[in-house]
Formats: C-alpha cells, structure tokens, sequence
C-alpha cells in the first residue's frame, strides 16, 4: 500500500539556504517543532513548499536551489524583496502579527499603517497566489493539502479555486483573538471567507477556536455549529489540536556525554544558588520586561534570596532591522543593567541576559539544571519552551511558572504555578513560592506535566489533525 501523500504548505520551508556560487547552495535543516512533528509521521509521504528565506532574482540560482531542495522534499516558492517586504515583513509581521497577539501599535506607527494596508494587503493575497501556483504544479489527485499560519490565510480559497476537490486544511499557530479585535482589520471579511474555504480550520486552543467562530457568525452573519461554520449548507469543520514536542528527543538527549558535561559545568557554576530560567524571542509578546521587573521585585521583598538566586535570560534576537524591537531590546538591557547594580555584588549579579540563541545541546543542559523556569507572555499561541523544560525535568523536578495567556496554560495549568504578567505582585510571590516549595509538592506537579508533554507529541498532533481531515471530507461526502 502507497502512503498518503501530504503537502505542507507555510511560509519558511524548514531549511536554511546559503548560495555558495551561482549554481551551488548549501542546506541546513532547521529542526523547528513542525519539522520534527511530521519527521515522527509515517504513514504519510510530507514534501514541504514554501519560501527558502532568501532571494533568488536569477534563474540558474533558481533552478539550482530547486534541485538541492528536491533532495530534501522541499519545493520552494521564488518570492522577490518587493513582495517579501509588503506581505512578509508588513502585512503578516506589522498587522497580524501584533493583532492576533493583542498589541496595539504604537501611535505613531498607527497611521502610517492604516495608509499602507491595501497595498500591503494585495500583496498578501498575491503572495498567497504564488503558494497556491506551485502547489497546484505538484498536487497530485489524493493528495491533503496542509496549509499553516496566519502567512498563508488566503491560501485554502486560492486551493479551492483551482480544484474544489482538494482535500485542504489550514492551522493557526498564533492566538485567534477575539471578535472584538478582528473586526477592526479593513480586510476582517476576505480573510475569514478565504479560511473558511478550507475543510478543516485548526487552532492550539478551543478559546482560539471559539473566537473564530464567533468572529464568522458576527462579522459574516454565518451560523456556528458545535462542529463549525455552516456556510449555505457546506460546513467548515473547526476544532483545537494542541500541539505537542518530540519529547523523546529532549530526553533521548539528555544521556549524551556532552550534554552531561554540560550539565556538571553549569551545576558547578551556580553551586549554592537556585537557577531560574527564561527563554524567549525578544519579542513584545514574550513578556520580558515585566519578568525581570517582578524579579527585581522579589529580590527586594526577600532580601535573603539575594545571594541565593539567579535568573538566567536567554532573548533571542528576533526583527533585529524593525524599530520596535531594538527598543524593547535596550528598554531590557537598561532594566537589567539597573538590576544588576542594584543587587550585583563583585563577584556576582543576580540576572544573566544573553542576546543569543543556543545550540540544542546547550539549551537541553540548561533546562535540565533549572530550578524554576518563567514564562510570562503577554499572549502566545502555544509556547513550546515550557514543554521543553518539563521534557528534561524528570530528574530535578523543578517548577514552571507559566503566564495564562499562552495556550500551555490550558493543558499544564494543573502542574504549573499560573501567572497574570502583567501583575508583578503575584509573580513576584509565585517566584518564592516556586523556590520554596517542598519536593513533595514539586514531584506532585511535575509528575502531572511530563505525563501531558510525553502523551501529547508533536506526531500525536500532526497524525490527528490530518486523520480528522480525512475523516472531515468523508462526512462532507456522505451528507451529499
Ligand atoms: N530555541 C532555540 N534556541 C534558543 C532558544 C530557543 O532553538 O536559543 C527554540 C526552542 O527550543 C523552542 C523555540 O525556539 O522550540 C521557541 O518556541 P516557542 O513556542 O516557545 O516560541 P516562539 O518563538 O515560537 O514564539
């Protein structure tokens, strides 16, 4: 029996390429979490389209990095710096970014926006038309389609278009905010029909799930269903498919030699201190300003922590060219800097900040030593990281202090300390809860969490949005 075959359609194809010489490119595969998700999959035959990241005017470069791709399952889509800088950097990253997440824009910004949006929006959808092109010059009868992010939601009508008979899905790996926020996108209507073209729409949480809804039946009159939106009859399935990790991948990691050196390494270098740990991209929704803040302010109530603690702070950069985030970026630097003089002493300081992401290795070893992890985002879709630290805790079970307003919430809400970021009083006082607890209660929590990470993997995730699309269709089939 052949296998199923599925195209997975997003904006950054899951490798990195270099152009060595004008017929030559060197690939490294980037192991995000949907890469090792669909790597786990095997009833399924995945090639990947999207956007190699880089851009390629002429045409032997073109076909050079074709062929290198092919080797991968990859297929790229050629976008120009023009289009990349109107669809990618503005529509998806200036406006949906921030409204998906909740942020408004700062004023100054706000009308400038208002007056670029058309044209930022027509190349969204021509951008959207590019993917949908190169799909249909590979789809082959059969085939799902799987198309993923707020890049591309224009994309499931465009699939449609050329052939109503695709099987196509589409999932959102940022919040869906609420109904009260999409409506005042100029373009609210377009984007939810073209979703809607979709057989199944998949979201982290049912909270995201139900705010689409509810935006479909408000903002276009349609009627939602426990199963979905009914358009005239045809029903668009919508449901939430939290993702997962490859948590054997953490663990299975954590025995290598070299990430127990590193381990030994750490251990002796903040011997006598508890670790607490961040890891972010320094992005505004990541929440970080206001982490060190109530850090700070739990060093002040607790005068006797002082010596006894450190937060170590991994911001990796993110939009570095983007004026925003070179502000947020010397607004923490500025409060790191006060807070480290504040309560530094010759020989050490409280916080570490590094502007630098880490090695695989690095980042297991980190997790592993960690006392307490913080993650205070003001809005995320999910937030993997707090997998990742339950991942590699089954040794020292240590706490997470997990903000409400990332989708982690709702599945390791029973085991983590919860937090409002924005109050830095309760995070302040969940902070020395955390450090305080008993490893009783410690063991309790962290027993509840590593059974969710290692049950829920990110192949779980994958196979079961893709069997429910199946499943989707042939319901659509037999109600005709
Ligand atoms: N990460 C990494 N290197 C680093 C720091 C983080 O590869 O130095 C990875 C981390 O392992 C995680 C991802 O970046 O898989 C962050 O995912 P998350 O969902 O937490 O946040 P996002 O950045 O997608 O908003």
């Amino acid at each position: 029996l052949s296998k199923q075959r599925l195209l997975v359609v997003a904006n950054r194809l899951p490798v990195s390429a270099v152009r060595r010489g004008e017929d030559s490119w060197s690939l490294e595969i980037s192991a995000g979490g949907l890469v090792s998700a669909l790597l786990g999959v095997k009833e399924f035959e995945a090639k990947w389209i999207g956007w190699a990241g880089v851009n390629v005017p002429d045409e032997i470069g073109q076909r050079a990095l074709s062929s290198a791709l092919a080797e991968k399952r990859c297929i790229p889509v050629f976008l120009d710096e023009e289009i990349v800088h109107q669809y990618y950097n503005g529509y998806c990253n200036n406006i949906l970014w921030p409204l998906f997440h909740y942020l408004g824009l700062p004023q100054e910004d706000r009308l400038a926006t208002t007056r670029s949006f058309q044209s930022q929006f027509d190349a969204y959808k021509k951008a959207n038309q590019m993917f949908a092109d190169v799909v249909s010059q590979h789809y082959e009868e059969g085939d799902v389609v799987w198309c993923h992010d707020y890049h591309l939601m224009f994309l499931p009508k465009c699939l449609k278009e050329y052939n109503s008979k695709m099987k196509v899905g589409w999932f959102l790996h940022t919040p869906f905010p609420s109904s009260e926020i999409h409506r005042t996108l100029p373009s609210r209507s377009e984007l939810l029909r073209s979703v809607l073209a979709a057989d199944l729409v998949g979201f982290h949480t049912y909270d995201y799930a139900r705010h689409f809804v509810s935006a479909c039946t408000r903002i276009l009159g349609l009627e939602g269903t426990p199963e979905g939106v009914e358009d005239q009859g045809k029903l668009t399935r919508v449901a939430a498919f939290p993702i997962g990790i490859d948590s054997d991948r953490f663990i299975r990691a954590l025995e290598l030699p070299r990430v127990q050196d590193h381990i030994k390494e750490l251990k002796e270098r903040f011997a006598g201190r508890k670790v607490m740990l961040g890891v972010d991209r320094l992005d505004m929704i990541k929440g970080i300003p206001q982490k060190i803040l109530a850090f700070e302010k739990f060093l002040e109530e607790n005068p006797s922590w002082q010596d006894k603690v450190v937060l170590l702070q991994i911001a990796v950069p993110t939009r570095t060219d983007v004026p925003e985030y070179q502000k947020l970026t010397s607004q923490v630097h500025e409060i790191v800097g006060r807070i480290n003089g504040r309560f530094g002493t010759l020989t050490a300081v409280p916080i570490h900040h590094l502007d630098r992401s880490l090695d695989f290795h690095a980042l297991c070893a980190l997790y592993a030593v960690t006392d307490v992890a913080l993650v205070t985002s003001l809005r995320d879709g999910m937030n993997l990281v707090s997998y990742e630290f339950v991942a590699c805790q089954d040794s020292k079970k240590g706490v997470l202090i997990l903000s409400e307003f990332a989708g982690a919430a709702q599945s390791l809400g029973a085991g983590a300390i919860l937090v409002n970021p924005w109050n830095i009083t309760e995070v302040a006082s969940s902070i020395g809860y955390a450090l305080n607890m008993h490893a009783e209660e410690r063991e309790k929590r962290h027993h509840h969490n590593f059974m969710h990470v290692t049950t829920h993997t990110a192949q779980d995730w994958a196979e079961t949005f893709v069997s429910e699309l199946n499943d989707t269709i042939v319901e659509a089939q037999l109600r005709m």
